[in-house]
């Protein structure tokens, strides 16, 4: 697979590099130089999760592994279903929160832990990240006991939820888990100086496993296919599909769907108020504004860093960004949305309701609609409990976790210290 930077076109990579790498020259990301296309998707939609999901990711990847290679990491990352609820009448939610951490981020990271032992070349390898909440728990959990990596997860002290931080900072062995005295701007911003240290990042063999990293949009793609594959090919003709995003790599991975040959009429960029996308589809302008915090906390990014990989894809498949289906939704109306869906006898938290919301006004006779709901209720339990006036169960999962002593060493707002924490844990 030849991947090039979309900022360097000169700048080619193979899969193994671009995993390793993360990010090409210049900050540029790594899009593939091409992309396969599945003739026969109706008899690629009649094969089993596991083994369907292997042909895509294997024709993408080409001849850099085995195709028995490929298969072995996706039967190992991919222990979970994607199951799709009628929630009314042609209108489906996509559940992608079965996992160990009960969010879409358990398959693109568990998937992207898998791909870098693959192209490991027996070095050391650090992975270090700076987690608001759940990209630190699905890296976690996807990298835990795995030999020859070690994972710095930094996070800010007292400022994600309880619930959030026994979910990965319980694990321990290759798991360092640090809560830094500061806000989430401050970890970013060591994991950042640790990036810059040349030096640094060679002894410790530094990767950051963020969303950047295209193996796990890859691993992204095969849940769209699953969903399709258990409608009728009557429903999936018609298919619209909401996508609640903060970063918009999610969405990248629907459009690469289609860009396979998944039938997918049209997509829905839905955000909360943090809404520089539906903005710039409006006015053509890319104007970012401050961050606000939302409910549906996930998606608070203004500066989404997967963008620029949808706009190299659509102009090179010739798909007008007015074809993008789009819109805003704010606090009030996404609790609304999670009281409606209640009604109907659907239980879902903010991020999912967004897309719901949005998908619902804007579906029109004889579509079929798909929203996908990216977490579990219950690992945003207070906010589901304040809407509904509820007290909803934990989970298998958190409930273990929940009773999990906290692992975590405190750390002050100093790269020096945190220099240390990663010598120290090699
Ligand atoms: C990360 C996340 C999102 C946003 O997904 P992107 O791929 O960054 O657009 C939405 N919902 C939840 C629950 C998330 O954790």
């Amino acid at each position: 697979m030849k991947l090039y930077n979309i900022k360097e076109n000169d700048e080619q990579v193979s899969f193994g590099q671009a995993v390793r790498q993360g990010l090409g020259r210049n900050q540029g990301l790594f899009f593939p130089a091409e992309l396969p296309k599945f003739d026969d998707v109706d008899a690629l939609l009649a094969e089993d999760f596991v083994t369907r999901s292997s042909k895509i990711l294997s024709a993408l990847i080409g001849d850099e592994l085995s195709a028995d290679k490929v298969n072995s990491m996706v039967d190992a990352a991919f222990q979970f279903p994607a199951p799709i609820k009628s929630v009314k009448d042609g209108v489906y939610a996509l559940e992608l929160f079965h996992g160990p951490t009960l969010a879409f981020k358990d398959f693109g990271g568990r998937f992207m832990a898998q791909s870098l032992a693959a192209v490991s070349d027996g070095g050391k390898i650090t992975i270090l990240t700076a987690t608001s909440g759940d990209t630190g728990a699905a890296v976690a959990h996807a990298f835990y006991g795995m030999e020859d990596i070690n994972v710095v997860i930094l996070y800010p002290k007292g400022k994600i939820s309880p619930l959030q931080e026994k979910l990965f900072c319980t694990l321990g062995k290759n798991i360092h888990t640090v809560a830094i005295d500061g806000d989430f701007d401050a970890c970013q911003a060591l994991v950042k100086q640790a990036f810059d240290d040349a030096a640094l990042r060679e002894e410790i063999g530094l990767n950051s496993a963020n969303s950047i990293n295209i193996s796990r949009l890859m691993a992204q793609i095969c849940y769209y296919f699953e969903a399709a594959s258990q409608m009728s090919k009557q429903e999936r003709e018609n298919l619209v599909v909401s996508v609640p995003s903060g970063n918009f790599g999610n969405l990248t991975a629907g459009l690469l769907a289609k860009a396979l040959g998944l039938p997918i009429k049209r997509f829905i960029a839905a955000t909360n108020e943090n809404d520089t996308v539906p903005r710039y589809l409006e006015t053509g302008k890319w104007e970012p504004k401050p961050t606000v915090a939302t409910t549906s906390n996930a998606m608070d990014v203004s500066q989404p860093n997967n963008w620029p990989r949808i706009e190299e894809l659509c102009q090179l498949k010739g798909w007008g960004l007015d074809t993008l289906g789009k819109g805003k939704v704010s606090d009030e109306q996404s609790a609304e949305s999670v009281r409606d869906l209640k009604a109907q006898g659907y239980l879902c938290e903010p991020h999912g309701a967004i897309a719901y919301r949005l998908l619902d006004e804007q579906l029109q006779d004889g579509e079929t609609g798909l929203f996908l709901c990216t977490a579990h209720p219950a690992k945003f339990k207070e906010v589901v409990d304040d809407i509904l006036g509820s007290d909803i169960d934990l989970p298998g999962p958190l409930a273990k976790h929940a009773a999990m002593e906290l692992l975590s060493e405190d750390l002050a707002n100093d790269f020096n210290a945190l220099k240390e924490v990663l010598r120290r844990v090699q």
